[in-house]
């Protein structure tokens, strides 16, 4: 069995109902599970009769039934909106807020929220908390529907979520089935990353559209050491995506090695810079491995770009480009760009998406018509040479800190709005040019309470958005203009780190 996107529907292909489809926290579901399970909900999310394009959120970490829950949203044509359940209640209130919308499928059997409407996976049932149904703010495309609207971190203080249609799956959905990442129906596929960011959704389309089995791994499982490595062992996983800095966890363990893990051949990584070192490790420890470099920001619907990995050419590079721009899309610099001087990527073609929801100002920023295709400045700088493409950084205060995407300002403004602080600043503190930690400098007229600011903080804002430390600053450091010098910050953290140990 697969699913297709483009008919939305199960497609018998003479493979074994028993097949294993998924494997998560909650357990395992076979290819017939599956089928049964996405009915059942179809039919209960029907049963609620939701107007239009209503959006459902659904909430989980990484139990089976959350991709059962984003089929059964494809199938009747309601945008999902993954909530991770780690998430702080305010952030998951703020997001619900940012929709106006209350229906939710809660995967984890765990969601605490009595008045919206919920749907709950009970064992054999779906057990459905009427709630209220509020009037939502999502805006409806009658022919090409919303398939899901994904919340990143916003610089003005709140999460901002970004509207990727249907069209945009499906056109992922066929680079997928291209020859360009050499996968089968055989895969099974290692799903890491957490369902609120959108790289889990390049193996959950991959893995559902092929057919193949897909193996969820929580952040208890990653923990469990011993438990991740019996269970890649046990599933035979074949192809493995993350972050560099997740496999990064792993590279150290002896058993992390062909000879242990003979079916891993295939390992994909985006979301973040992937550095040579990694590449060099991952073909000495698996030698006969696929190393792909992908790119593309949660505009982009999941992935823009492609690097096969060429292992003879590691040792004469210090960095990676990202690779070639998938099919029916372009990715351009609107004047030319160089090492010396990059300019702002853009990326042109269906895949770019409608913009941000109820963000007027902040899409027509960032999303423009060029040669009458949707276009999108991603803000990462770089250049491109004969179709291959450079990326060197960015030109704002966003950050990647192990994958996350993070807007400094988004941790700034939260601050800001504490009483009693007159001014802050957020930086990501830099090791060999990788953000590896954020800190904060803030300005009061009364003595500040770390453990306090540090604890509403964690109220707000998802565990790796939360800095690891505060320094009470008299004044900053500015430029001629009088400005505070963002690039002088972090020398400036430092001597006021060394002043205080003194
Ligand atoms: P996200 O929306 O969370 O996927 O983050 C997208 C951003 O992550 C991009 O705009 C880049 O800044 C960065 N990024 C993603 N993949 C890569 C990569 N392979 N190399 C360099 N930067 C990347």
């Amino acid at each position: 069995m697969t699913f297709d996107f483009t008919s939305c529907q199960f497609c018998d292909t003479h493979q074994s109902p028993d097949k294993l489809a998924l494997i998560g926290s909650s357990g395992e579901l076979s290819w017939g599970d599956l089928h049964n399970k996405t009915n059942q909900l179809v039919s209960a999310i029907q049963e609620l009769k939701l107007p239009k394009g209503y959006p459902i959120f659904i909430y989980g970490h990484k139990e089976v039934e959350f991709p059962v829950a984003i089929l059964a949203c494809f199938i009747t044509n309601h945008p999902f909106v993954p909530i991770d359940r780690l998430y702080p209640k305010e952030r998951i209130a703020e997001i619900q807020s940012e929709t106006n919308s209350s229906v939710f499928v809660d995967c984890s059997r765990n969601f605490q929220n009595s008045s919206a409407t919920v749907l709950t996976f009970w064992d054999q049932e779906i057990v459905t908390q009427p709630g209220e149904i509020t009037k939502s703010i999502v805006p409806v495309f009658e022919h090409n529907p919303l398939a899901y609207l994904l919340f990143t971190s916003g610089s003005t203080g709140k999460p901002k979520g970004v509207m990727i249609r249907k069209s945009s799956v499906l056109d992922l959905v066929n680079w997928i089935h291209s020859d360009a990442f050499g996968m089968n129906s055989q895969e099974v596929f290692v799903n890491q990353s957490p369902f609120s960011f959108d790289v889990s959704l390049f193996d959950t389309f991959s893995a559902l559209s092929y057919g193949a089995t897909m193996l969820m791994v929580s952040q208890d499982l990653a923990k469990d050491t011993e438990l991740f490595k019996t269970q890649l062992v046990q599933y035979k996983a074949s192809f493995w995506t993350s972050t560099p800095s997740f496999v990064y966890l792993y590279l150290r363990e002896q058993w992390f090695q062909s000879g242990a893990l003979p079916s891993l051949k295939t390992f994909l990584f985006a979301g973040e810079p992937l550095p040579v070192a990694t590449c060099k490790s991952l073909y000495t420890q698996f030698e006969h491995s696929t190393v792909f470099n992908a790119y593309g920001p949660t505009e982009a619907t999941v992935i823009t770009t492609l690097l096969t990995v060429d292992k003879t050419s590691l040792d004469a590079s210090s960095s990676l480009p990202i690779g070639r721009c998938k099919p029916h899309s372009e990715m351009i610099t609107l004047a030319p760009g160089s090492k010396e001087h990059p300019q702002e990527l853009v990326i042109v073609g269906e895949n770019v998406a409608e913009g941000y929801l109820n963000r007027p100002e902040q899409t027509a920023d960032r999303f423009f018509v060029h040669e009458g295709k949707k276009s999108y400045k991603t803000g990462d700088l770089g250049f491109v040479e004969e179709g291959m493409i450079y990326c060197q950084g960015r030109n704002d205060n966003q950050i990647k800190l192990n994958g996350y995407r993070i807007e400094l300002d988004e941790i700034n403004e939260k601050i800001l709005s504490m009483e009693g602080i007159n001014e802050a600043r957020t930086i990501g503190l830099k090791r060999n040019d990788k953000v590896v930690r954020i800190v904060s400098l803030v300005q009061s007229g009364k003595v500040i309470n770390v453990t306090e600011l540090k604890e509403v903080l964690s109220q707000q804002l998802p565990h790796y958005m939360v800095p690891s430390d505060y320094v009470q600053v008299a004044d900053f450091p500015k430029n001629p203009s009088g400005k505070i010098d963002r690039n002088g910050l972090q020398e400036f953290y430092l001597t006021q780190k060394k002043a205080q140990k003194k």
